[in-house]
C-alpha cells in the first residue's frame, strides 16, 4: 500500500463529492461501457483528475460506470498494456451467435454508425471497435489511443463471443472495416452473418469526414484511413478482375487510372499500417 496517497477526503471525495456522484448516479443508473448494462455504481473521471479540480468537477468528463468495468479500466490506465499479440486478437476464434449478426463493413466516414443506428432496434446490440476504445481510453470516438487497441479488441472479441450465449438481444450488429473479400468472407462465416457493404467513394468519406464536427484534429487521419481502406479494397478488386495469384505481373506503364490511384493508396497504406483500426 502506498502510505503517502492522500486519504478520499483529501483527494477531493468529500460530502459535496459524495451528493454530486449521487446525484450523476441517479440520472445515470447504467454503466456506459458498450455492451455493458450493469447498474452504475462509479463516477469515473474519462480523464483521470490527478487532484486538478477542473477535471475532478467537470461534467463532461464524468461516466457511469459498474464496478467491472471501473476496475478493467484502472488496471488497464495502470498496466501499459502489450500490442505484440494483436493479431492473434483481430482474427480470434469465435462460437457461433445465437441470434442473427448483421456485419456493416466501409471505409472511415462511410456511414456505417449512421446506418445501424438507422436500422437497429432497441433490443439490438452494436459491437464497435471504435466505440469500444473510446470507453476504454475515455477519449473521443475517434481519436487515436493505440495504447488501448489491444485491450479494445479483447473487449471486442469478448462481446463477439457472448452472442453464442446471449439471450438478451434480439439481433446484433458488427462495425468493422474489412476492406477485402476474404477478409468480409472470414467475418461472416465466423459469424453465420449477412454482409453489408458500404463502399462510399472516397471523395464522399472525405467530405463527410470534413463536415463531422466529433472528428475534429482527427480528419487527416481519418482520411488517411479511409484512403487506406479505398486502396486496398481497390487492390482486391483488381485482383479478382485479373485471377488471384498473379499480383504485380503487369507492366508500370499499362496501369490504368484507378490501379495508379490503387499503388498510390497501398503506399499511403504502408505509412499509416500500424495505426489501422482493423
Ligand atoms: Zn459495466
Amino acid at each position: 500500500m502506498d502510505r503517502k496517497r492522500p486519504n478520499a477526503a483529501e483527494r477531493g471525495y468529500d460530502t459535496k463529492w459524495q451528493k454530486a456522484r449521487a446525484g450523476y448516479l441517479l440520472k445515470h443508473p447504467r454503466c456506459a461501457m458498450p455492451g455493458c448494462d450493469n447498474p452504475a455504481t462509479v463516477v469515473d473521471h474519462r480523464i483521470p483528475h490527478r487532484g486538478d479540480q477542473k477535471l475532478f468537477w467537470e461534467k463532461n468528463n464524468w461516466q457511469p460506470l459498474c464496478e467491472h468495468c471501473h476496475a478493467k479500466r484502472k488496471q488497464i490506465q495502470e498496466n501499459r498494456p502489450l500490442s505484440v499479440e494483436a493479431e492473434k486478437r483481430r482474427n480470434p476464434f469465435i462460437p457461433a451467435p445465437r441470434i442473427p449478426v448483421t456485419i456493416v463493413c466501409g471505409p472511415a466516414g462511410a456511414g456505417k454508425s449512421t446506418y445501424v443506428r438507422n436500422n437497429a432496434g432497441p433490443r439490438d446490440l452494436v459491437i464497435d471497435l471504435d466505440e469500444i476504445r473510446a470507453a476504454l481510453s475515455g477519449g473521443r470516438l475517434h481519436a487515436y489511443a493505440p495504447e488501448f487497441l489491444a485491450d479494445a479488441l479483447d473487449e471486442r472479441n469478448r462481446l463477439l463471443a457472448s452472442l453464442a450465449t446471449d439471450t438478451t438481444h434480439e439481433r446484433a450488429w458488427f462495425i468493422v472495416s474489412a476492406p477485402t473479400q476474404a477478409e468480409r468472407d472470414l467475418w461472416a462465416s465466423k459469424l453465420k452473418a449477412k454482409v453489408v457493404l458500404l463502399d462510399t467513394p472516397l471523395d464522399e468519406c472525405e467530405r463527410r469526414i470534413r463536415a463531422d464536427y466529433s472528428r475534429i484534429g482527427e480528419t487527416d487521419r481519418m482520411i488517411r484511413l479511409a484512403a487506406d481502406w479505398w486502396g486496398k479494397h481497390q487492390a482486391d478488386i483488381d485482383l479478382d478482375a485479373r485471377g488471384r495469384g498473379d499480383v504485380l505481373t503487369f507492366p508500370k506503364r499499362s496501369l490504368t487510372g484507378a490501379r495508379r490511384r490503387s499503388r498510390k493508396f497501398s503506399v499511403e497504406f504502408k505509412k499509416i499500417r500500424k495505426e489501422s483500426l482493423i
